[in-house]
This record gives C-alpha cells, structure tokens and sequence, in this order.
C-alpha cells in the first residue's frame, strides 16, 4: 500500500501549496467526468482522499506520526477508507469552482409543475359556497412502472458515452487558447443513464396523461379571480417525481337578478304608485327563502331597504353582507275612464293642479347623479 504522499507524487517534506498543485493536477485526469473508467474512479477516491488527509494541518500530522489518519498503531491497511462517506466530489467542487466541478448526473425525478383550471359557479354558490365536481387532465404517475420509467424487471443502465456523470467535456477554442467546457451528456440527456427497456404505457416518461375527477371545496365569500390551491393535486413530476399543485380560480357567472359590490348584493324592486304612496307589507324570494319587507307610505323611487346579512359571506372573518332592495315606483301607464276620473279627483284634492314647474339644484335621483359626476 502506497502511502498518501506517493498516490499524490510528492515528497514528505511538500508545502500544502505543493499538495494542492499536485491534487489539482491529477484530479483533473481522473475525475469521473473527464475518465470514466472504473480504474480512474479507483484512483480518483484514492487520490481525493490523499488529499484530503494531506491538506488539513493536523491530520497530516497524525498521520506523519501514526502512519495513517486515525492516530491508531495498527498500521496502513487497517484504514480503509471506502467505507468513511467522505465527499470527494465536494472537494472537487470547492477546488475547481461550480464550471468545472459542475459534477454528478441530473436526477430524472422532478417535482410536476403546477397546474391551473377555471370554474364557473352560480353566484348563490358563491354566496354560501359549495362543494364543487370538477375535471382534471393532467399527468399522473404512471400506474404501470410507477415511475421507474422502466419495463418490469429492467433499470436504467450508467450510460457508456459519460460513464455515468451526465456531462462530457469538450475541448473548445477560444481567443485564450483551447479551454474546456463541460455540457450535459447527449446520449443520455445529463441523467448519467440510459433506459433501455422502457415502460409500455408512459414511453419511459414514468407519468402519463390522465383524465380524473376531483370535488373541489369552494368557500363561500369567493369572487370572481379568487384561486384555491389544492396541494399535491397539479400536474406528477417525471419518473416518479411528486406532484405539483393545483391552482383552481373561479369565475362567478353573472346573475339575473342580482349585482355584487364587495359582499352586498343589490337588487331592484318595482312597486305600484299606490303601494308607494300608502305603504304596504310583502313578501321577496332571497336567497335565504322568504322575506317580509316593510315598504313604508309615502316611499320615493330610488329608496333603498337594507335586509341586513343577507349578502355574500365574508370570505375571511365572519358574517355575510348585506342585500339592499333599490325601489322603484311605477307610474301607471294605462289608465281606464274610471281610474282616470279618481286621479282627477285625487290631485284636485291634493291641490295638484301642476302647469308651473320650478328647476331646482339638489333633491332626488339627480343629486345623486351630480354627485357621481362632478358639478354638473
Ligand atoms: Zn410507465
């Protein structure tokens, strides 16, 4: 057994300079990326861990005294150092930097990317939410080989153009002379091996395409552009690489009767002249089933009854908005002799002989118009 000073080629008496020159020197021959060979591959982790006794101060040492790094008396071949799991190729890496240490295959396994759908649901829904049925295509594990990518009883094989690393160097020119330049392996796509026997049904993508259904729990409060994520639930990653997540956005359709701003729902309500003028009760469908209103003598057009908490659920915190009821007043349109005549009668009462009209600047539905406008 050859000791740490001979596999590196230096003497006993070598400055750390030197040792990090020599290690330098042979480990760009021998790394796995540049040497495939299983001899190289041998020599690599010997040379590696020569120096990596050789350069930390106080192993050398030991080891200058003991013979081997472990300050024990039992001599070389005792030492093994297969088994000690130290990582050469991170030495490599903080020796030569990220480009030429750039070592080790690409894992075939990912995560899946993300996924998004869109569903359109009714605005009550949207109000108390609901559990929602919804279609997914996306790709899933391939049920077959389960992600091995491989035909049963096949593995991937270390592919034979870069011996296993994924990448291969080359020899490129440059106006600084012939640098070398590491790219993934073309003959197996970085990953370091290659399927031979690939699995039937996924083509050695290890997922396939796949068509699920999956019941989506929408909350209420959602709007339109709100997205539930569901974890896991997005597109399987290749080779058996987890899945990525679902993103679910909503659209809330358009509803006849009603108009969203925010968590109150508006809604219009024609009345008779009559109602208005001498008040009524009645009853409105909601959402929430029946409802008794109020609608007092004398209501203007434009009024507004507030039914509150009949609106949308807040989508974060408690309660629900309200449901505002815009009233409107109908002014008959087609009048018979006889309600003609009780008009007549009415207005003569109230003093209504109307032939003067007088502009004025506020009142009504036209200040509010201003208001909205500006100074009209
Ligand atoms: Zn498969």
């Amino acid at each position: 057994m050859s000791s740490h000073y001979d596999v590196l080629g230096v003497s006993r008496e070598a400055t750390g300079e030197e040792i990090k020159k020599a290690y330098r020197k042979l480990a760009r021959t021998l790394h796995p990326d540049v040497n495939p060979g299983d001899d190289a591959s041998e020599r690599f982790k010997a040379v590696t861990h020569a120096y990596e006794v050789l350069s930390d101060p106080q192993k050398r040492r030991v080891y200058d005294t003991t013979g081997n790094e472990n300050g024990t008396e039992n001599g070389f071949g005792g030492g093994s150092y297969s088994g000690q799991g130290f990582a050469f190729q991170d030495i490599f890496e903080t020796f030569f930097g990220a480009g030429g240490g750039q070592a080790g295959p690409a894992s075939r396994v990912r995560r899946g990317q993300d996924a998004l759908i869109s569903v359109r649901i009714d605005l009550r829904d949207a109000v108390f939410g609901v559990n929602k049925k919804i279609e997914v295509d996306t790709a899933v594990t391939c049920p077959t080989c389960e992600g091995s990518c491989c035909r049963e009883g096949s593995h991937p094989e270390r592919c034979d153009i870069c011996g296993g690393s994924g990448q291969v160097q080359r020899a490129v020119r440059s106006i600084l002379g012939q640098v070398m330049t590491t790219a993934p392996c073309g003959s197996c796509e970085g990953f370091g091996t290659v399927i031979k026997d690939p699995c039937n049904e996924c083509a050695g993508q290890g997922r396939i395409r796949s068509r699920r259904s999956l019941t989506v729990k929408v909350p209420a409060g959602v709007a339109t552009g709100t997205r539930i994520q569901l974890s896991g639930q997005g597109e399987a990653g290749p080779a058996g690489g987890p899945a990525g997540d679902l993103y679910v956005e909503i659209r809330v359709n358009n509803d006849a009767t009603y108009v969203r701003d925010g968590d109150d729902l508006h809604a219009s309500l024609n009345i008779p002249m009559t109602a208005a003028a001498l008040g009524t009760e009645l009853t409105l469908d909601t959402f929430d089933g029946q409802q008794e209103i109020d609608v007092k003598a004398g209501t203007q057009s434009g009024e507004v009854i507030t039914l509150r908490g009949l609106g949308v659920t807040h989508l974060r915190g408690y309660g629900r908005g309200d449901l505002k009821v815009h009233l409107q007043v109908d002014t008959p349109a087609k009048l018979d002799a006889a309600q003609e005549d009780l008009l007549r009668q009415l207005a003569k009462l109230r003093g209504e002989q109307f032939t003067e009209g007088k502009l004025a600047a506020s009142g009504g539905v036209f200040a509010k118009l201003r208001d909205r406008l500006g100074n009209l």
